[in-house]
This record gives structure tokens, sequence and C-alpha cells, in this order.
């Protein structure tokens, strides 16, 4: 049964899960470089693991849209293999998405994003259907779905260690394709270190939002320290990953959608 992918429905069977109230994952990543040892699909394929299998095992909660292959990306041109969509392109196409669904019935959407770059994007297009519809619309990046377990298993440096191609990222490609990490070429870089003000790490960045040119800062184009990754390690944050999307896409649902009060003076009766 693919009740739980979108792609695979009929659209009798999508109207229904608008009028079940079924919670939209639309999944957003890039095709980007991820050094030398990992595949430039590498943000797709892990969100597309996370929300495809969260939907499966949501019991009907959950639908899943086919995938945003493509991120804003312009600071990783230097190299080769990083496809760029011009931001406020990638922000029309994901609110077009996001409201194309509204239009349907669906009340609760939820941007799952795989690229640094994305997030901030992702988190204005929710915002800007909170604003337009009447639907509530939140965004995240899956890494933070991550935070526990990952106290618990990072051996890399903090900040640093787990940033881009790196700790985290590798043990998900390890865990989910192993075939296609080429190990005997992984190099660990901590560009993002640049000051006390300014550091990047998935699991909290410094107080300056600064992104330099990747090709200026990194010679691999890894940011990180991919030795610390494991297959387990990746088991570990991809399950609980999908056990928080979950329980995150349960309590959304049931989010009281309050009507919206006008308190401004009517300077004509309504
Ligand atoms: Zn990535």
């Amino acid at each position: 049964m693919h009740s739980h992918l979108y792609r695979f429905l009929k659209w009798p069977e999508i109207k229904q899960a608008a009028q079940d109230g079924a919670v939209v994952v639309i999944p957003v990543a890039a095709i980007e470089q991820h050094g030398l040892h990992l595949p430039v699909d590498m943000d797709n394929l892990a969100v597309e693991y996370v929300t495809e299998e969260a939907a499966r095992r949501s019991d009907g909660l959950m639908l899943t849209l086919p995938i945003v292959h493509y991120g804003f990306n312009e600071h990783n041109m230097g190299f080769p293999g990083t496809i760029t969509i011009r931001e406020e392109v990638f922000m029309d196409f994901c609110y077009d998405i996001g409201h194309s669904l509204v239009r349907q019935g669906f009340d609760r959407i939820v941007y799952v994003n795989a690229h640094g770059s994305n997030q901030m994007l992702c988190n204005l297009v929710a915002r800007r259907l909170v604003n337009n519809t009447s639907a509530l619309a939140a965004a995240l990046p899956h890494w933070n779905l991550a935070r526990e377990v990952v106290d618990k298993i990072r051996e890399s440096e903090y900040p640093g260690g787990m940033a881009h191609a790196c700790e985290f990222e590798t043990s998900i490609y390890l865990y989910l394709k192993p075939e296609l990490v080429e190990k005997d070429k992984m190099v660990a870089e901590t560009p993002s270190k640049l000051s006390k003000f300014i550091y990047d790490d998935l699991f909290g960045s410094g107080p300056v939002h600064f992104v330099n040119r990747w090709s200026r800062v990194t010679q691999s184009g890894v940011e990180g320290d991919p030795f610390k990754a494991t297959a387990e390690k990746g088991r570990q944050i991809l399950e609980a990953e999908i056990s928080n999307l979950i329980e995150f896409a349960r309590s959304f649902r049931d989010m009281p959608n309050l009507p919206d009060a006008d308190l401004n003076y009517q300077r004509r009766p309504k």
C-alpha cells in the first residue's frame, strides 16, 4: 500500500485525505557538492527517507509529497555538481506547492528541509501561507528532530564537526547507501569556525549569521569530520527523526486553528 505517498494517489483519494485532515509534508532538498566522498544527492536521500518512512508509519496521519529536489545554493557554485535556484524563485515555487494544497482543502502543511541555506526561505514560505491563507504551515530542518540522539552519539568537535558532508550526513549515507560512500576519499575540514561570533554547526551556529562563498573557505567542500561517521549512528539518527516527525505531525494536527480577530477601528460596519 502506498496511501502515504501523494504521487501514487488518484484525485478522489487525495480529496478524501484533505477531508480526513491529513498533515501534508513537503520534503525540500538540494543537489550540491558534498565533498569528495558523498554524492550530490545527499540531502535528497536523507529527507526523502525520513518523510516517506514517517508517513508510512503514521497510520494515515501524514501524506508526503514528491520531493523538491533543488535548493538555494549560490554560495556553493564554486564546486562542480551544484545546482542553484534563485531565492525568490525557490520561495515562490515552494509557496505555490503549499498554496495548491490549501486550495484543495488541506490545512496543515509542513516543509521538511534538508539543506541549510533553504531553511530561512522555507520559514518565510510557511509564514506566508499562515498570513495569506486559513491553513497552518510550519518548516523545519530534519536534523532538528535528531537533537537528543546526537547529544548522545556525537564524537566530532563542537562547533564545526557537524556542518556539511560531516559526521552527521556521512552517517546517514553509510546507513542508507553505503556502497556509494567513498571512504578512502574522506577529508575532515572545519572552515566554519571563523571566530567567536561566526561558526556553523547543524546543532547550534554562532550568534552572527554570515555565509561566505564556500570555495573561499574549504578545499574539499567538507565542513566537519566524516571520519567519525558510522552506519549505526545513521540508523539511530534516522529512527529518532522519523518518530519525532510523527509525534510533531500529531501535535500539529491537534493544534487549534482559531478564527482571526480584527480589533482595528472599523470605519464602516462590516
Ligand atoms: Zn547536505
